[in-house]
């Protein structure tokens, strides 16, 4: 008998071998039939987390402790998906045969597969093709048997199938460990794990293709990226599918064209975004709003080069991080004088500490930037403003003495909420990231210290009511951090704003300050920034108001639409009278129909619309629209306290 200890911490014995299966199955029918997989912790492992995820079907030999995986879990839906990227591939195998096999990996929102088409041709007009062949066969109740092979069996047999791909893969794999999974005809080598039978995958729809190069190497074939999502039931597709077609309508890619805010053009290069004048008045706007945030907290301006001499990021250590894998150095006529791109601001922002002394009254010492930074992303994962080769951080570090880690967490925390209360993002959770404990060893920084920042972390996130998880294991090498992640309007997650502990960067600039006894001590540092980027927030910011900003950043906060030429110089009257009030308003005296003009003003979104006729030239006043709907008739400076009204009601 072995003993398997249950999330509750109960413990129960079970013949040596039993699955995670059978264990569900003694504790209800019902549960057996919703879970999906399981991890496994072997009692002899100390590690974090919960352990191995694995097929429910493997037998269990030792003591264990175990978690029994279902839809809702992260693990659960990993498994279900990858699963169907075996479904995928054996209905594809069905419909275009000689068709070769990459990869198929789970991904974030569903799975998809690389694959060489063997000459086939497939567009999305195949796709439901694929999705009802995919639905027959997982009607098969077809199960996703493991199978342990030799390499020599393995090359053997994929070598006979003709697949180049996976014979590649497996000369890398060391005898011994290679499996293969066979659901109905389809065989793949994977090390699992699956579901157990494909009977659960009730619901299909491939998503989109891409090319992708094979193992992302851009001198290899181009294969063909199949994207797909399955789920357990129908309904939760139909949900999916509302939510996808919300998505597009405010991608913000589509978004930034309509509302002219920025654009990307090859010649500049890729991933090097152009912010279009609107755009770039929304941006200042943006640093503005944060600026005025940051000199309450008493954080210091600074400005830094954008590129910096390799020695100091050799001593930063980033350019072990990104000297090859991202942007080249620079030369100079000067033999041997390399400079590189900024990757990073902290490095430049340690130099400024290291500028003068420092004395421990100088502390919380609070350098902010917003500083653009540049690294080489791969073509391929480039998206719009999310993931791009140049950005600005709304970055800032906090030079602090160990006592005082946690009152600046605290403050940290508060403009962070400040931020995301102020741009409606309600739905949020924070991830406390810990050092594995089992595992000291692996990170840089006194024990006493590392002990002190967590806790000073958990008890600041608690102070400040934050929903928290905490994951061991996930701290970065040189300290602690907390990640912010919201829920947009429809719902989707995004990770917005971090605050990092660091013992490494002070270390290695050799930072102090003299402390009140007069000794030298090293400063503890953190990085945050609340936006994250200016471009990935102003990304996130898009597509959670689907482009409707508040009132104080929009670009064009009024539009002046006069019903006819006849009105255009008291329009044209208003226009200067509220730009001189300090509202961005524009006018829009085309001799077009009033109808038509809303309707393309509508793609700018412009929140507010001030319409000028006979009567509202005769009293003085302008008929308002505030986002379609009407907001009354006002007298001109009327019009401009309400306003500034709503404006302040936005910022309070
Ligand atoms: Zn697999
Ligand atoms: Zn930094």
């Amino acid at each position: 008998m072995i003993n398997i200890t249950f999330p509750d911490g109960s413990v129960r014995a079970f013949e040596k071998g039993v699955t995670g299966y059978e264990i569900a199955k003694s504790i209800s029918p019902r549960l057996a039939e919703e879970v999906l997989a399981i991890a496994v912790k072997p009692a002899t492992d100390t590690t974090i987390g919960k352990g191995q995820t694995m097929d429910l079907n493997r037998p269990i030999e030792e003591d264990s402790s175990i978690f029994l995986l279902k839809w809702e879990d992260d693990e659960a839906k990993r498994v279900f998906w990858h699963s169907s990227s075996h479904l995928m591939a054996e209905a594809l195998e069905d419909l275009y045969p000689g068709i070769k096999f990459g990869i198929g990996p789970a991904i974030e929102n569903g799975f998809y597969y690389d694959v060489d088409l063997a000459g086939n041709q497939l567009t999305d007009a195949d796709f439901p093709k694929i999705e009802k062949r995919m639905l027959e066969l997982a009607r098969e109740k077809q199960d996703y048997t493991r199978i342990d092979v030799s390499k020599a069996e393995a090359l053997k047999h994929f070598e006979e199938k003709g697949d180049q791909y996976k014979c590649e893969l497996i000369s890398e794999l060391e005898d011994g460990t290679i499996t293969y999974y066979t659901n109905g005809h389809f065989t793949d080598l994977c090390r699992g794990p699956h579901l157990r039978n494909t009977e659960v995958i009730k619901a299909v729809k491939l998503t989109a293709l891409a090319g992708a190069y094979w193992r992302g190497d851009e001198t290899r074939g181009q294969l063909t990226r199949i994207y797909g999502i399955t789920f357990p039931k129908k309904s939760m597709l139909d949900e999916y599918l509302v939510v996808l077609e919300e998505a597009k309508k405010r991608d913000h890619r589509k978004l930034g064209k309509e509302m002219e805010l920025f654009t990307f053009s090859s010649r500049v290069g890729m991933g090097l975004p152009l912010w279009l004048p609107r755009g770039s008045v929304m941006r200042f706007e943006l640093e503005k709003f944060l600026r005025r945030k940051q000199n309450e907290y008493g954080y210091l301006p600074v400005v830094t080069p954008h590129i910096g001499s390799k020695d100091l990021y050799v001593t930063s250590g980033h350019y072990a991080k990104y000297g090859k894998d991202s942007f080249q150095p620079i030369h100079t006529p000067q033999e041997g004088e390399e400079y590189m791109l900024k990757p990073m601001n902290c490095p430049h922002h340690c130099e400024i500490f290291r500028s003068s002394p420092r004395s421990y009254r100088d502390l919380p010492f609070r350098l902010a930037e917003f500083g653009t930074v540049y690294r080489y992303e791969q073509s391929g994962e480039l998206h719009g403003l999310t993931r791009v080769r140049s950005f600005t951080q709304d970055d800032a570090h906090m030079f602090v003495t160990p006592d005082q880690l946690k009152e600046e967490f605290e403050k940290v925390i508060d403009l962070i909420l400040y931020v995301f209360r102020i741009f409606n993002f309600d739905k949020y959770t924070a991830q406390v990231s810990l050092r594995d404990p089992n595992n000291k060893a692996k990170y840089i920084g006194s024990d006493e210290n590392w002990e002190k920042a967590e806790n000073a972390i958990i008890e600041a996130a608690a102070e400040k009511g934050l929903k928290t998880v905490v994951e061991y294991g996930e701290a970065a090498f040189y300290g602690p951090k907390l990640d912010f992640m919201v829920k947009d309007a429809i719902g989707r997650k995004w990770q917005l704003g971090t605050i990092q502990v660091d013992y490494n960067l002070p270390e290695r600039f050799q930072l102090e300050y003299t402390a009140a006894d007069g000794s030298k001590q090293r400063p503890v540092m953190i990085h945050r920034a609340p936006f994250g980027s200016i471009e990935r927030f102003t990304a996130v910011l898009l597509e959670h108001t689907g482009g409707h900003l508040p009132l104080w950043l929009s670009p064009d906060q009024v539009k002046v639409l006069p019903i006819s030429e006849k009105y255009s110089d008291f329009a044209k009257k208003v226009c200067s009278l509220l730009n001189n009030s300090d509202i961005r308003t524009s006018i829009d005296d085309r001799n077009e129909t009033l109808g038509k003009r809303i309707r393309e003003i509508s793609l700018l979104r412009v929140p507010v619309l001030a319409i000028v006729g006979e009567k509202e030239v005769a009293e003085g006043t302008v008929s308002v629209r505030r986002e379609g709907a009407d907001a009354g008739t006002m007298k001109v400076e009327d019009f401009v306290t309400w306003l500034k009204a709503e404006m302040a009601k936005e910022l309070a």
